[in-house]
């Protein structure tokens, strides 16, 4: 069916296909690249030419690798057997995988499906607004969000967002949402021996700034993907848990990077210990197999939905047409299985130490190496142009360590752009099957590439 003249497939996509996160202009002088197939680590494009996807699909996605014939016949068979039905009634795969879930989700209850990312997001803050209104006469409406965090493409979820250069030219935002700082150490912006406990006192001074009673919600990513690959310090976490109780603000965690797997826990927030009343996933859900994601809460907050209602047609007023589909859910089980199954959490911790020892040898390597980051296998290394001022290095050598990457056959990735002149980090972020001759494979193509780019760095300077 979808063998088609290969030569067509490139002319249809050149023709009528708009690309994600992409200009282009690129496409005057070269052909789009069409990702015909995939297994395990590798694709490959229109041409035959094989790669090793060392970004899980270019997004953090693919936790499982390509290829998986388990997950497909699960969602086929759950398709021809009930594809679809919306609204107020579950199903099979949707209760199943909820419970799934929620038993590797300690202290969480409810699992509400959506189709994506920024929608799991969009669909916490509705659940605080409605709070706000229902219990503190909509004051404690407003939704604190982070510096260099990024939670969606929607209109809501870039009000949340803390990357000025994807918000930028999309105004006017939605109100009520209020930025914390980073808490990046590699760049501090506080000279203090206990950098996270500071870095966290940052968000309580917004707080009170703010005024505690209009403050509902806190959401961070538990370690900042696209903004930087950024690993809290030591005593943030617990510090931020003890200010959002105080305050009574809840505490969103947006697992949507590295939820299910992609740090060596089932999620990122169980590093740290800590209690949060929102959670949401996307893209290792069914390592894209299906398109699912979930926005789960406790029992405490859905009680507030349920006791507080006094009227019975007062509930969360909100649906996702595709939250009723089931090939999400049916994908989803059987993606945890195999994680469970092949001991990927234990994997993925040992081949990221592995990787993480290659790039702190790539660090003492090449003086281009600033900081290197992360936890599992979502890392990244910080590119300078000068270590001494930590100038960042420009954009184009960034994107040259991808290409050259790239023309010996291995993917990687880049942070998007944070801050105006910091899209410097390379992330890296292999499917958690990696094996170890694929890691030191990837490290050597980055090693590489990093010298030719190191070369052209010290031209540029000289
Ligand atoms: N949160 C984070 C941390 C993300 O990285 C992303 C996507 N990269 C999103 C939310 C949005 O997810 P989606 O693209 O599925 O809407």
């Amino acid at each position: 069916m979808l063998d088609n003249d290969i030569s067509k497939v490139v002319q249809a996509d050149r023709a009528h296909v708009w690309h994600h996160l992409f200009q282009h202009r690129a496409l005057d002088s070269k052909d789009p690249r069409v990702i015909v197939e995939g297994n395990g680590l590798k694709v490959w494009d229109q041409n035959g030419r094989e790669f090793l996807d060392a970004v899980s699909g270019g997004v953090w996605t693919v936790n499982v690798g390509y290829g998986r014939e388990n997950i497909a016949d699960a969602v086929r068979d759950q398709l021809v057997r009930m594809n679809y039905f919306a609204g107020a009634a579950g199903s099979i795969p949707g209760a199943i995988f909820a419970e799934k879930l929620i038993e590797k989700m300690p202290g969480m209850s409810r699992v509400y499906y959506t189709n994506s990312g920024s929608e799991a997001n969009e669909k916490a803050f509705k659940m605080v607004r409605q709070i706000a209104h229902k219990r503190y006469g909509g004051k404690k409406h407003k939704i604190l969000f982070r510096e260099r965090d990024y939670h969606g493409t929607t209109i809501g979820t870039l009000s949340a967002g803390g990357q000025p250069e994807r918000v930028a030219q999309y105004g006017p935002l939605a109100p009520g949402f209020v930025e914390v700082p980073h808490c990046l150490e590699y760049r501090a912006q506080w000279d203090d021996a206990d950098y996270g406990r500071r870095a966290a006192d940052a968000i309580e001074e917004v707080i009170l700034r703010e005024g505690p009673e209009t403050v509902g919600a806190l959401c961070l990513e538990p370690i900042t993907a696209g903004g930087g690959v950024i690993t809290p310090p030591e005593g943030y976490w617990p510090r931020v848990q003890e200010i959002c109780r105080k305050y009574d603000v809840l505490l969103h965690i947006d697992e949507v990077v590295c939820g299910v797997g992609r740090t060596g826990t089932w999620f990122g927030y169980q590093h740290y210990g800590i209690e949060p009343d929102f959670v949401t996933m996307a893209k290792g859900v069914a390592s894209g197999y299906a398109a699912i994601a979930c926005c789960v809460t406790t029992e405490a907050v859905f009680d507030l939905f349920r006791s507080d209602a006094e009227d019975p047609m007062d509930h969360f007023r909100d649906i996702s047409t595709f939250g009723g589909c089931t090939a999400g859910p049916a994908a989803a089980i059987v993606n945890m299985e195999i994680i469970e199954q092949e001991n990927l959490l234990e994997n993925c911790t040992q081949m990221g130490a592995r990787m993480m020892a290659h790039l702190e040898a790539m660090k003492i390597r090449h003086p281009i190496v600033g900081d290197v980051r992360g936890k599992g296998l979502f890392l990244g290394a910080e590119l300078v142009s000068d270590r001494a001022t930590k100038a960042p290095l420009d954009e184009k050598l960034v994107a040259r360590v991808v290409a050259e990457c790239d023309a010996r056959g291995v993917i990687l990735g880049m942070t998007n752009r944070s801050l105006p002149g910091l899209n410097n980090t390379i992330c890296l972020s292999p499917a958690l099957t990696v094996t170890a001759e694929e890691i030191d494979q990837i490290a050597e193509v980055l090693d590489q590439a990093l010298a030719v780019v190191g070369g052209l760095a010290a031209e540029t300077a000289a």
